[in-house]
């Protein structure tokens, strides 16, 4: 006979999902109600508005996928890509591969622009992709790249796949609520998000916007969108408008629940000031981890604030390691990935998870278990150089 699951409480310093806040936890409980009560409608359309607000958007089609930040990347692209179509893909990471994964199951043709792992997309090679390629109609990056801790310069890439009559599509799964996202601002056509990174929230929804530009390609199809669940204009009799809602799927009711209260949290803390606390704490852990003789994998003037790639020092056995520090201080932190597998940890400070307690914790079992394993650090420096920076 089975029995029900209590999962241990861990903190979550990996990258994602993230820790949720007891407030997101407390909502997720509440009653459910029909995904078409009148106070569900009125709780859809708030949402879409706070939604706007963490995008910086007055984009109508505004609005969550009932499903991960994968769907989300998929919505994008099934909507925008016709067969035939040339999108340039930016790869400097896992996610980029999946990106040229899409475009090629929507029948186009993905022309790759490669960067090293580790180093931001270069916004030069995409011009050059663009001189080479006058037919390409879209441009797909990746914003924040989770697999390595970098941020592109998406402000010069939306502007660029403007100037030469092309849509962007832009994946912020990690980004949102954790550094600055101007949708508007900077005209990007496409932007899908996730709720486990920065919105301290649950996983398992997908934000999205889409521009007046990425509409009018979407209203002009010739084909029908590949898949049915995803289809915008359907997904828009459900989500769209105040006229009647038409019955596309069930909403799911208690995760919208969730991510309304991680929206209001967002809001009442403020954007600015989220970032603010993302930027600090991501000081604090790195002074903390130089202090201790460690070395970051990035660059420091496109290091992502909530994910931090530190180098693994020579004989540390990683995978006991992390293992550690699940099993003695329940603390979750990522594994390198791809061409860094092995070579780096990845210290998530997401959204809830971003506190001055998370760095201090992670910093001292950090320290502990490389001391067990004599590895070559300065102990006893690693919390004075982080409270430096909490006092500063
Ligand atoms: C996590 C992540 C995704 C995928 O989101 P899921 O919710 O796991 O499907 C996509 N892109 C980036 C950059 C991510 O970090």
């Amino acid at each position: 006979m089975a029995s029900s699951f209590y999962p241990p409480q861990r903190t979550l310093m990996g990258p994602g999902p993230s820790d949720v806040s007891p407030r997101v936890l407390g909502a997720l409980s509440r009653p459910t109600i029909g995904h078409l009560d009148p106070m569900f409608i009125a709780l859809m359309d708030e949402i879409k508005t706070l939604l706007q607000y963490a995008f910086q958007t007055e984009n109508e089609l505004t609005l969550p996928i009932s499903a991960p930040g994968s769907a989300g990347m998929e919505a994008c692209f099934v909507n925008l890509v016709s067969p035939g179509d040339k999108v340039i893909v930016c790869q400097n990471g896992v996610f980029g591969g999946r990106m040229q994964e899409n475009v090629e199951r929507c029948g186009a043709t993905a022309v790759m622009v490669q960067d090293n792992w580790g180093e931001p997309v270069s916004v030069d090679k995409v011009a050059a992709a663009f001189d080479q390629h006058p037919d390409a109609n879209l441009l797909a990056f990746v914003h924040a790249e989770t697999s390595t801790g970098v941020r592109s310069d998406a402000a010069a890439l939306c502007a660029l796949a403007t100037q030469r009559n092309a849509l962007s599509i832009v994946d912020a799964v990690t980004s949102l609520g954790g550094i600055e996202l101007q949708v508007d601002k900077w005209g990007a056509d496409a932007v899908y998000s996730g709720t486990q990174k920065c919105l301290s929230c649950i996983p398992g929804i997908s934000p999205v916007t889409f521009s007046a530009r990425a509409v009018e390609r979407i209203s002009n199809r010739t084909h029908k969108v590949q898949s049915w669940f995803l289809d915008m204009q359907l997904v828009m009799g459900y989500w769209g408008g105040s006229s009647k809602r038409a019955y596309h799927h069930t909403a799911p009711v208690n995760d919208l629940y969730a991510l309304h209260e991680s929206l209001v949290m967002l809001q009442e803390e403020g954007l600015e000031a989220a970032f603010q606390r993302h930027q600090h704490n991501h000081l604090a852990l790195v002074a903390g981890l130089e202090a201790m003789g460690l070395a970051m994998a990035v660059a420091p003037e496109c290091r992502l604030p909530q994910l931090n790639s530190v180098l693994i020092p020579e004989g540390v056995d990683d995978a006991a390691l992390r293992a550690s520090l699940l099993e003695e201080f329940d603390l979750e932190i990522g594994a390198g990935l791809g061409a860094l597998a092995g070579k780096t940890w990845r210290i998530g400070l997401m959204g809830f998870a971003s506190s001055e307690r998370n760095v201090i914790t992670c910093l001292s079992a950090l320290e502990a278990i490389l001391c067990r394993q004599n590895a070559p650090i300065n102990s006893g420096k690693a919390l004075n150089a982080a409270q430096a920076v909490f006092k500063g």
